[in-house]
């Protein structure tokens, strides 16, 4: 039994050398993980009745322990106040969020990846995971760009170009592309140094601009707000489009944007495209938008993060058709890679792009060596690119297009169960394998879209607020998952968001039968008594309302 607390010195040199017995609490576990992940999360998630504050309480010492712990100890905290307490994101039934089950072979490969410890900033810290994370890179780049060889044998391990940059997910990737294409439009020029050196006033000054923007449609991710913060344009100057009926980016609306900003001297800087919504999952019609930002000369900039996968699939790709003359493109592996959390990649067209935030320091990431941090945001970062490379390796381009398929597959499915029953409505049809949905009783459905406005909207409130506590109750109760979400719908365009549920089915292990357990769920907590308040008062609204606003 090895029982390790640092009391002493002898112990000190032990925690760094002696291997953890198997049978050891913390080795049991281990070994409980390796056999069977699925059944493990299965058995040791439990205690999802307690609210998060009740679990703030286990957490919440600021003091530093004094005394050294045994492991044993430690390990019964991590198995009753955090596997116990965890979200069980690899359940078939959450199909809420874009989190899912990993393949087996990720657990083994990560603790490898954790034994080996390399740094990817630098070479000298990390030696075959650098070229790894360069192959990585280029698979990606061939995946959405489609060079030919010779253009990979040039460029994939040149020191002085990048074909893209990894970093922990979408949101850094987003901000590595506006960095970069910020910094090429202000290069160095004349008496100019560059925005690098010499910040984003004597940039403007330079150029003559009052400011800069970022032209992307009202559905895109938050983090392109952090994005434009950061990088000094200011939140304001993150231009949301408004959408057409089906969630992509209104064409007409965004030249008059644009007519706008430069009325007031502004620079757009990108033009972003997204390729699968967070929300809804719809792909913005890219080659337009390509065409657009050439016409007007910016940085076409596709945010890919949940939908660049897509392109595995030979049936299914041709809808992200034009992210091909994107400068720049977003995917996360955390996502539709099956990836663990903390995995995102930027690509970019050109080897040339990222040279524009290019930094070199004397002890490391010096001129014409083949340090990865020259050409990141992050500094030291895991050797991640190990488990996307594990994927594609494994699961192969193949193996993905199946994923992407069954995923599209299972949507329409759910889609489908949802059209056809009668207290649910379908509120944007999935384009990929995300859609949107809310509780809509038989007795209501038809006459919704004949009330006049106000009251139309009185009632979408109050199915709004159904919504909200049936999504609470069922995350609440653990057995299954559905994310909510406010949007615009295009059955009642009056300018109204509505709350709806909001279902991603991503994982594999989700069949048509846990999707239709989902909604009986859902009816079943709708027969609560707070809930048929909610109903009863919208039938009050309609016997008060009649017969001048139900028409
Ligand atoms: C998830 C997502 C992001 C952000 O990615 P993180 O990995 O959470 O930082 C950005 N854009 C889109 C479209 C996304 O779906």
């Amino acid at each position: 039994m090895t029982e390790i607390a640092l009391a002493s010195l002898q112990n000190l040199y032990r925690i760094f050398t002696v291997p953890e017995a198997p049978d050891s609490t913390l080795g049991a576990i281990d070994q409980a993980i390796s056999e069977n992940v699925e059944d493990f999360l299965h058995k040791h998630i439990v205690a999802l009745e307690r609210s998060l504050e009740e679990i703030e309480k286990d957490f919440s010492f600021a003091a530093i322990p004094e005394e050294p712990t045994f492991v044993s100890e430690y390990t019964e905290f991590v198995k009753q106040k955090l596997v116990a307490q965890s979200v069980h994101t690899a359940a078939p039934g959450f199909v809420g969020h874009m989190t899912s089950a990993l393949p087996y072979f990720m657990l083994p490969l990560s603790r490898i990846m954790t034994a080996l410890n390399q740094n990817l900033v630098k070479v000298e810290t990390s030696k075959a995971f650098t070229p790894l994370e360069r192959q990585v890179l280029a698979m990606l780049h061939r995946l959405i760009y489609l060079r030919e060889d010779k253009f990979y044998d040039q460029w994939i391990h040149d020191s002085e170009h990048a074909l893209g940059a990894f970093c922990s997910g979408g949101t850094i990737a987003n901000t590595t592309a506006l960095w970069a294409a910020r910094n090429r439009l202000f290069q160095p020029e004349g008496d100019f140094r560059g925005i690098a050196e010499e910040g984003l006033f004597k940039a403007y000054q330079h150029l003559k601009c009052e400011g800069l923007a970022v032209l992307v449609s009202r559905r895109a991710h938050y983090s392109l707000k952090k994005a434009t913060d950061l990088l000094g344009l200011g939140r304001d100057n993150l231009i949301l489009v408004d959408t057409d009926l089906d969630n992509r980016i209104d064409l007409i609306s965004l030249k008059e944007q644009y007519r706008e900003l430069l009325k007031r001297n502004i620079r757009p800087l990108a033009l972003v495209g997204i390729a699968g919504t967070t929300e809804t999952g719809h792909v913005d019609p890219l080659d337009k938008m390509a065409d657009f930002a050439a016409e007007i000369g910016c940085h076409f900039h596709v945010d890919a993060a949940w939908g660049g996968p897509t392109l595995f699939s030979d049936t299914h790709r041709h809808l992200l058709r034009g992210i091909e003359r994107a400068d720049s493109v977003t995917i996360d592996a955390h996502k539709q890679l099956y990836v663990p959390m903390g995995a995102g990649m930027v690509l970019f067209k050109s080897p040339d792009t990222l040279s524009a935030i290019e930094h070199h320091a004397n002890y490391i990431l010096r001129h014409g060596s083949k340090d990865l941090g020259s050409h990141t945001l992050e500094g030291s970062r895991p050797g991640k690119a190990l488990l996307v490379h594990a994927g594609l390796s494994i699961i192969g381009r193949k193996g993905y297009e199946l994923l992407i398929d069954l995923g599209i597959e299972r949507a329409r499915k759910f889609a489908e169960l949802i059209d056809q029953h009668p207290n649910f409505e379908l509120i944007t049809k999935p384009e990929l394998n995300i859609l949107t949905y809310r509780f809509n009783p038989d007795w209501l459905q038809d006459l919704l879209p004949r009330l006049d406005p106000a009251l139309l909207n009185q009632v979408n409130q109050l199915l709004d607020q159904i919504v909200q506590e049936v999504q609470k109750r069922q995350r609440e109760a653990g057995k299954t998952f559905v994310s909510r979400t406010r949007l615009r719908a295009a059955k009642y365009d009056n300018g109204q968001q509505i709350t709806v549920f909001r279902s991603v089915l991503a994982n594999p292990l989700t069949t048509e039968k846990i999707l239709s357990e989902v909604l009986q769920e859902q009816c079943d907590i709708v027969r609560d008594t707070e809930v048929q308040r909610l109903l009863e008062q919208i039938k009050t609204l309609l016997k008060n309302a009649k017969p001048a606003a139900a028409i």
